[in-house]
């Protein structure tokens, strides 16, 4: 049996790339979960996280492709939370998707998603910008996770805009004229949730696009006594005195320290798939934590594939 975070068919001394944070069409990634899988494969990648926005829709398929292609695989998901106010997205790797609290709370949010379309539409509609749920549909196709990007994506096809950063720029960002906050899950309860389920929480891009540094110490410890078991400190979004910064807290803290890429195919420029990685002791401590989650819980949790 191979160890942990060992992947198959490695050449010898090359190091193994982790990438935990991705997405597909199941949510706003602009890729099948086969195509990001064969990405991945072709980005060298060694370990893959599946982690769509409040949706473990893509996992069947995500596992199905992995297995074909000898990639490892951690299905997990990425949770919008709200703490304090402010949001928070909470990666949660390999929990039981069936646990009903967890179902309800997802419901909950892609509810809040869905119902923010329209929404967001009429307020477009003010600066006379015309589209309709339909030309949101068309883009969005099934994925379970609506969200922002797909709206960019209609006015891409709408000919307003050229692209979704240009859409986030000009409408979508808070501050502008398409912008409709939605709801979030609170953060303290997801993190009990998903525990309950089998499975274990890590921070993403915990100071991502944000003036200040928060949560802070003092509350992510907090965090970390009601469950919390890591913070992605690798991020975009991140510059290098972020990530010493939360390097540091999570060494106080004796959190897992990931880092990923938050790939979204096309749909997001600059994060290319292991463009951040994760070291392979860290992800060992994250897969013993997920082991002693789903024993603890006696929810049948998935486990990763491949490893
Ligand atoms: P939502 O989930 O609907 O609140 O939208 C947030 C999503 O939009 C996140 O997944 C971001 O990755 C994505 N996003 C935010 N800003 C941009 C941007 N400038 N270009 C592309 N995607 C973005
Ligand atoms: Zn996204
Ligand atoms: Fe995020
Ligand atoms: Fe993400």
């Amino acid at each position: 049996r191979r160890h942990r975070g060992e992947p198959p068919d490695r050449p010898r001394g090359e190091p193994v790339k982790v990438d935990l944070h991705t997405h597909t069409r199941a949510s706003d990634g602009t890729q099948s979960p086969t195509e990001l899988v064969t990405a991945a494969v072709a980005a060298g990648v060694d370990v893959l996280g599946v982690t769509d926005h409040d949706t473990a829709e893509g996992w069947d398929e995500a596992a199905r492709a992995a297995d074909a292609a000898g990639l490892g695989l951690v299905r997990g998901m990425e949770v919008s939370t709200r703490l304090d106010g402010r949001g928070v997205h909470l990666l949660a790797y390999l929990p039981d998707p069936t646990y009903p609290p967890l179902v309800a709370l997802l419901d909950k949010v892609l509810e809040g998603r869905s119902s923010r379309v329209p929404a967001v539409l009429a307020r477009l509609r003010e600066v006379d910008v015309e589209l309709s749920e339909d030309d949101v549909a068309r883009v969005s196709g099934d994925a379970a996770a609506s969200g922002r990007p797909h709206i960019a994506d209609a006015l891409v096809v709408a000919g307003v805009v050229a692209d979704r950063d240009e859409a986030f720029r000009r409408f979508l960002n808070p501050g502008m004229p398409g912008y409709v906050d939605r709801y979030a899950a609170p953060l303290r309860e997801t993190i009990r949730v998903v525990a309950e389920a089998g499975g274990v929480s890590v921070i993403a891009h915990a100071w991502g696009r944000r003036r200040t540094r928060t949560p802070d110490e003092a509350a992510i410890a907090e965090l970390a006594d009601l469950g919390l078991v890591g913070l992605e400190v690798d991020h975009q979004d991140h510059d290098a005195g972020a990530r010493d910064a939360l390097r540091a807290i999570a060494r106080n803290l004796d959190l897992v320290v990931t880092g990923s890429s938050d790939h979204h195919g096309t749909g997001k420029v600059g994060h290319d798939l292991a463009c951040n990685t994760t070291a392979p002791e860290e992800l060992e401590r994250l897969l013993d934590a997920a082991a002693r989650a789903r024993a603890a819980s006696g929810r049948p949790a998935p486990e990763p594939l491949g490893l």
